[in-house]
């Protein structure tokens, strides 16, 4: 059974880079009838809230993506400590004592020496001596996972391809913090044990964090799991992620973005499939592959977003916007007026066109007495079915009009715009009574 994890630090809202992420996941999972798990990775307790953790639930609910389970770092500590014993048994971890400042020094020697600023392991050489006398001042050590360097890190990541890291070149990452608080590293690869995780899916930021990982994995006697990284997001200005959904999906529900729009151009862009118009997820779930992935970074642009947006909008259904539409505009009403809008929030201005006061411009009197003659007609003709084509019709005949003379004043007096849902389908939601009422206002 294919399960992946989408594993957010609730320290901040989610980005647009964090929701591909999501997404992706889900959709990796929901394409192999898998389980699609979210993992809140909170040991951070300093910078995790509550807050964002519940704002990162809400997005994903508004994005439809849910989960099918939910797991908090916060609460699993003690397996963490005891595989963090495990490891320690078998001197796969062991105590640094070295100050940050220590560190940066020895990273700049390093470096000033022409060689890779990697960590020395000074912390393995230190006699009982050291240990003790550091216990003795009641300074207490940070911990490291110690590589293994006998052979080289290969994976083959699913996006990426072939990997190979030699771990020679890797410091060993520090898993654990002087005050017994964890690294993001250690958690991650226990949980994705513990909760069988499959597949682990991820921006390319984390590459380097596999190598690390894929030995913890090893140590701890489990599987690896397969690893897919994603080219990351690039905007039009570099910090899209910064900028764009810096408040996570408030930013795009402030814009009028649809979750679908958004989710359509994310779960697209960087791969060779074409950003569709699509009313939910389905086809994204069954044409979902990892080898349709790029290893270029794939640029978020907000106008294609709004693009797509619009193109959606028109498609689709009602029941899908009907909660979010003025109370009384019906499904005939939003069938009509849907091809015209770019956001949602149009959809109330075009209500207002059919149902509100309107302001009605200034006829020549020519155009006055055209207008005239339509409001005749339109008392006669049966509103019952085609209103329109029986309006036209007949003042095609009566007038001698045609073409934009015989069309736009109607529009302009019906709804005092030069533009916008086709008339046929605005009439009858205008009505009758409203019809007139206008035509009389503008020859007037
Ligand atoms: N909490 C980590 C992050 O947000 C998770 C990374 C991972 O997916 O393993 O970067």
């Amino acid at each position: 059974m294919i399960t992946t994890r989408f594993a957010p630090s609730p320290t901040g809202f989610l980005h647009v880079g964090n929701i591909r992420t999501a997404l992706i996941n889900w959709l990796y999972a929901r394409h192999h009838n898998g389980r699609f798990i979210l993992r809140i990775d909170d040991t951070d307790s300093e910078r995790s809230t509550e807050e964002f953790t519940q704002a990162i639930r809400k997005d994903l609910a508004w994005l439809n993506l849910n989960p099918d389970a939910e797991y908090k770092q916060s609460k699993r500590i003690e397996l963490y400590d005891i595989r963090f014993e495990y490891l320690k048994t078998q001197g796969r971890v062991y105590p640094c004592y070295e100050t940050s400042q220590e560190l940066e020094l020895k990273r700049r020697i390093a470096i000033g020496r022409g060689l890779p600023p990697i960590y020395d392991r000074a912390g393995l050489r230190l006699t009982i001596e050291e240990h003790e006398s550091f216990k003795a001042q009641g300074i207490e050590p940070h911990w490291r996972f110690r590589l293994d360097h006998s052979k080289p890190i290969i994976w083959n990541d699913l996006i990426r391809g072939p990997q190979r890291f030699d771990p020679a070149l890797l410091s060993d990452p520090v898993i654990r913090r002087a005050d017994g608080s964890w690294l993001y590293l250690l958690p991650s690869v226990i949980d994705d044990i513990d909760m069988e995780i499959t597949t682990v899916v991820r921006g390319e930021d984390h590459v380097s964090n596999t190598a690390t990982q894929i030995q913890m994995f090893s140590a701890l006697n489990a599987e690896i799991p397969d690893f897919a990284h994603m080219a990351l997001l690039t905007g039009g200005d570099a910090k899209i992620s910064k900028r764009f959904g810096a408040d996570g999906v408030a930013d795009f529900k402030a814009a009028d973005i649809e979750a679908i729009a958004l989710e359509s151009l994310l779960a697209r862009i960087g791969t060779s499939d074409p950003v569709e118009a699509i009313t939910d997820l389905t086809p994204l779930v069954e044409n979902f592959d990892f080898k349709h992935f790029s290893r270029a970074p794939a640029r978020f642009d907000m106008a294609e977003l709004k693009h797509i947006n619009a193109r959606i909008l028109h498609i689709l259904p009602y029941k899908d916007v009907a909660s979010r539409l003025p109370k009384d505009m019906d499904e005939k009403a939003w069938d009509i007026i849907r091809p015209n809008l770019e956001s949602i929030q149009e959809a109330k201005f075009w209500w207002n066109i059919v149902k509100g006061d309107i302001e009605i411009p200034q006829f020549s009197e020519e155009d006055k007495a055209y207008l005239e003659t339509a409001c005749q007609v339109a008392k006669g003709i049966d509103w019952a079915s085609e209103p329109w084509n029986a309006l036209i019709t007949t003042l095609k005949k009566e007038s001698g009009r045609k073409g934009k003379a015989l069309f736009l004043p109607l529009r302009l007096a019906l709804t005092g715009q030069n533009h916008g849902p086709d008339m046929a389908g605005l009439l009858p939601l205008i009505g009758r009574e409203n019809t007139l009422f206008r035509l009389n206002k503008a020859i007037k």
